[in-house]
């Protein structure tokens, strides 16, 4: 029997599932937030079933996870991996599957969608069955537009739906003080319905580790100044001005740039491209013997490579969040990152290392230099980077703030004209407490 103090939560991702190798240049951050997120729900009790795309012919109808998170696979469009830009014209086919899988299941106490297009399957299960909304967008389609421009391949629409979405969840989640901002000035979305509640890290499997003897496992140098970019190999994400600055550095400093990630483990130009434009800048700078690309890598083996880094770099054009600084950190290594989006607000400038403005390869050299002239700064800057994370971005302290919003958005009613969103649990009268839809649902499985 369930406890029925703990919810039945739709954890839904479309393009982004919790098994998907992550590295490329579709699965990331967000892979990383609904595994963790569903897991550590589940470890608080509550029941989760993450709704994402069947993308490959061989997946089953339904995975489970561990005790407590099951991972359903609903069709939208061919079952094969597609361009999260494709998917929109598949996303009528993903609504209905969820809606028949919500009236078979007897309903959920709460849907939390991630990323605009679960979002419109979230605002349908509200509107079908009365089931709260909270949502993640992960990104915004007006930021990236801003940062983009033509080369943004995502249909125009996605504006229009971001606001409708906006407009129907009980509660939007912000990550970062900018993603809130960005919905306030740029969709003007009621501050009242907007939540902030960062990405956390796991500071046990991310966690400090002998330098050298990382270096000797990942057969990498003892005596080099080793600088770590790790991310999805995708231009926004500016690996080509860690280049361009490591081209920059005196010749003296014995430097080599470690890139790691790809859609592939190895680091073919033709599985990822991205490597292949780095690849043609490093050698038209005269770095090349001084760039390793490394493909993508798991995730077990990624803190052997924050523990093989002097420092860890990431200097995007935009972050909505950005989950690998907070992993350097963990790991006790300084982070030098872009002062944009959630990197200015996770890294500490000063203290866990230093943040530069994006496409400023000089200003990032600087900062490199510093470092290297000073490995006891950069020690005490890691170690600050430690405290700082098991302090302020646990996945503990994430999901306790959306157990929080999820039961709070439980108590709105479902004309919800007062546009408090989840402020208004404690003030309520119990009138207003709403009825959890999933009694009424019974009789449709
Ligand atoms: N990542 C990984 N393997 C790789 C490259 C990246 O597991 O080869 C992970 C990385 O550790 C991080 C995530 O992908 O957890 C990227 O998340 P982030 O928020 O930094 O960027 P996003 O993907 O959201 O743009």
């Amino acid at each position: 029997m369930r406890d029925p103090q703990n919810l039945k939560v739709a954890l839904i991702s479309e393009h982004a599932s919790p098994l998907a190798a992550v590295g490329g240049v579709d699965a990331g951050g967000q892979n990383v937030y609904v595994a963790k997120v569903a897991l550590m729900l589940a470890r608080m009790g509550h029941q989760v079933d993450v709704l994402t795309r069947r993308d490959h012919p061989d997946l089953p109808g339904s995975v489970d996870l561990t005790r407590g998170v099951r991972v359903v696979h609903l069709p939208a469009g061919p079952a094969q991996p597609l361009p999260k830009e494709a998917l929109l014209p598949h996303m009528p086919e993903f609504i209905s599957a969820a809606e028949r899988l919500t009236r078979h299941n007897g309903g959920y106490d709460v849907t939390h969608a991630n990323f605009f297009m679960s979002g419109m399957a979230g605002m349908r299960l509200k509107e079908a069955f009365d089931i709260p909304l909270v949502t993640t967008f992960h990104a915004l389609g007006l930021v990236r537009r801003e940062h983009q421009g033509l080369a943004d391949a995502f249909p125009a629409e996605r504006i229009e739906i971001e606001r409708q979405v906006m407009q129907s969840s009980d509660c939007v989640i912000a990550e970062c003080p900018q993603d809130h901002e960005d919905m306030v000035r740029l969709y003007h979305t009621d501050a009242r319905r907007l939540s902030m509640v960062p990405c956390g890290v796991d500071t046990t499997d991310f966690r400090p580790m002998d330098r050298q003897r990382a270096r000797a496992a990942l057969g990498l140098r003892a005596d080099e100044f080793i600088i770590l970019q790790l991310g999805r190999m995708v231009p926004r994400k500016g690996v080509d001005n860690v280049i361009r600055a490591l081209a920059l550095l005196d010749a003296r400093v014995p430097a080599r740039l470690l890139v790691v990630g790809g859609n592939h483990p190895s680091p073919d130009e033709h599985l990822t491209p991205e490597i292949g434009r780095l690849r043609r800048l490093a050698r038209c700078l005269g770095v090349h013997t001084q760039v390793t690309f490394t493909g993508q890598r798991s995730r077990d083996t990624l803190p052997l490579y924050y523990a093989a880094a002097d420092v860890f770099v990431t200097t995007p054009w935009y972050e909505p969040f950005g989950i690998t600084p907070l992993e350097a950190m963990a790991c006790g290594r300084p982070v030098i990152g872009s002062a944009v989006g959630g990197i200015q607000y996770t890294v500490v400038e000063g203290v866990t290392g230093y943040l530069v403005p994006p496409r400023h390869p000089q200003a990032l050299a600087e900062r490199l230099t510093q470092l290297h002239a000073n490995p006891s700064l950069a020690d005490a800057m890691g170690r600050a980077g430690r405290c700082h994370v098991r302090r302020s971005f646990t996945w503990e302290q994430v999901v306790q703030e959306l157990d929080r919003i999820y039961r709070s958005v439980q108590y709105i009613p479902h004309f919800n004209s007062w546009g408090l969103g989840h402020m208004l649990p404690d003030t309520a009268p119990p009138h207003t407490a709403r009825v959890i839809p999933m009694e009424g649902l019974h009789g449709h499985a």
